[in-house]
């Protein structure tokens, strides 16, 4: 069996390994130590001035820190993307506050600015004022953010950018995770680069980031004893995966670049085939990373053939691919939580796949990819 070809697989510099040996031989096996400071002081400076970086276990970690620095707790409401990971919007339910799901516009595939103020109207109509709005740059694509901050601003809500996988995106020449009043990041296994696990909040100021901090590390008052004065979290990230963050900085841009070519590879492939377009920037106000390559598969134009016939043909020549996320509204376990829109995160799900994008593959693995794809289509 010829081996398997991924979406989405780590991809090593070489580099990491000497942080992690220095870690060791100078014992900074803890949650804090010098690789922790200079992967934050690294980030600082690639996301540029007057961002405060703290780094932290997870993603997931860092949005629940972002809600709880915004206020939401017990009751509140927090506006949602739906098109997304279920990491997004779990953190509202953790702080025992109600997701309100939002559809995405078809450009950008992200949360749409009029239906989003479409729902805070209602809400507040309703007699409840959200609390905060949590928007994804999918797939690495910038959200419309001036609209979008525009809105946040009109009705005063404290923003949140899920900027998990768009590491390296940019809009306007802004680079993403910096939109918000908080933007979060992830080193997930799968993401752009990793840390095997690991996740960071990006703060406006550095009394920000250091509350953020305080939460991280349990939230020890000042004092010889232990001493609490509110619910800490341990959330901070490990000195020995930090370095591995800091070997992963010195190729991000390299990891970028390869991203797009993979990007590249699948809009010249896709050229040709009638009922597949390849999910990209709507002009160039926007840069996406191409995190994951995802095209559209439309049946009525492809002679019937769907996503799903083309993830299994795929799937069969040993090449992973996944559908588009579910909408998170359309998961059990959200389903009677409120949802504005209409169907086209809905539709994007029912025609979407991501492909293997990884930096690391190789022209071998694309002319497989190439042979699985004629296979499909030219048949
Ligand atoms: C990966 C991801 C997360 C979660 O990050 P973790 O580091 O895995 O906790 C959140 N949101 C989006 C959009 C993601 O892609």
């Amino acid at each position: 069996m010829n081996k398997k070809i991924w979406l989405s697989s780590p991809h090593m510099s070489g580099k990491e390994i000497k942080y992690i040996q220095e870690a060791f031989n100078s014992n900074w096996i803890a949650p804090l130590g010098p690789n922790v400071t200079e992967f934050e002081n690294t980030m600082q400076i690639y996301l540029g001035e007057n961002n405060f970086v703290a780094a932290l276990s997870s993603g997931t970690a860092a949005i629940h820190l972002g809600l709880i620095l915004a206020g939401v707790s017990q009751g509140d409401e927090v506006l949602c993307q739906t098109f997304t990971f279920s990491a997004s919007a779990n953190p509202v339910v953790y702080q025992g506050a109600t997701p309100v799901f939002i559809d995405s516009e078809a450009d950008t595939f992200n949360m749409c600015p009029k239906t989003l103020e479409v729902a805070i109207i209602d809400r507040i109509a309703k007699g409840k004022k959200p609390k905060a709005i949590i928007v994804v740059d999918s797939y690495g694509m910038p959200a419309k953010w001036d609209e979008i901050a525009a809105i946040a601003k009109k009705y005063s809500l404290f923003l949140i950018e899920d900027a998990a996988s768009a590491l390296g995106s940019t809009f306007k020449n802004q680079k993403c995770g910096t939109f918000g009043d908080i933007g979060i990041l992830s080193f997930n296994g799968n993401k752009i680069i990793t840390t095997s696990g690991g996740g960071a909040l990006v703060a406006k100021t550095w009394e920000i980031k250091d509350k953020a901090v305080f939460f991280a590390t349990q939230s020890r008052d000042n004092a010889p004893h232990y001493q609490h004065s509110e619910i800490g979290y341990n959330y901070r990230m490990s000195n020995i995966v930090a370095g591995i963050g800091r070997g992963q900085m010195e190729v991000l841009d390299e990891h970028v670049t390869l991203r797009r070519a993979m990007h590249d590879f699948y809009v010249n492939y896709f050229k040709d085939i009638q009922g597949v377009t390849v999910f990209s920037e709507p002009n160039t106000d926007y840069y996406s990373n191409h995190w994951l390559s995802a095209i559209l598969v439309n049946p009525e134009q492809t002679g019937g053939k769907t996503r799903e016939d083309l993830r299994l043909a795929m799937d069969a020549a040993n090449i992973e691919s996944r559908p588009l996320w579910k909408p998170m509204h359309l998961q059990p376990i959200f389903a009677n939580d409120p949802y504005y829109g209409g169907t086209i995160s809905e539709s994007l799900f029912q025609n979407g796949l991501c492909l293997p994008s990884c930096s690391n593959l190789t022209s071998e693995d694309r002319d497989r990819i190439k042979v699985a794809l004629d296979a499909f289509f030219l048949k």
